[in-house]
């Protein structure tokens, strides 16, 4: 028996909220910093310049 509380949660870089850990992440988890795909897009639209890649 699992229960929700045991799953990892993270706070989202862009809105700020807790999010907890889902399946589709489940290999990504280390690398997952927004709640959404929503989160995602809206910090690289309002910044930018997303250090995603150094050049
Ligand atoms: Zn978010």
């Amino acid at each position: 028996m699992r229960r929700k509380g045991d799953l990892p949660v993270k706070t989202c870089a862009q809105c700020g909220r807790p999010f907890t850990w889902r399946k589709k992440w489940e290999r990504v988890w280390e690398a997952v910093r927004y709640c959404s795909d929503r989160c995602r897009a809206e910090a690289r639209r309002g910044r930018g310049q997303e250090p995603e890649r150094p050049a």
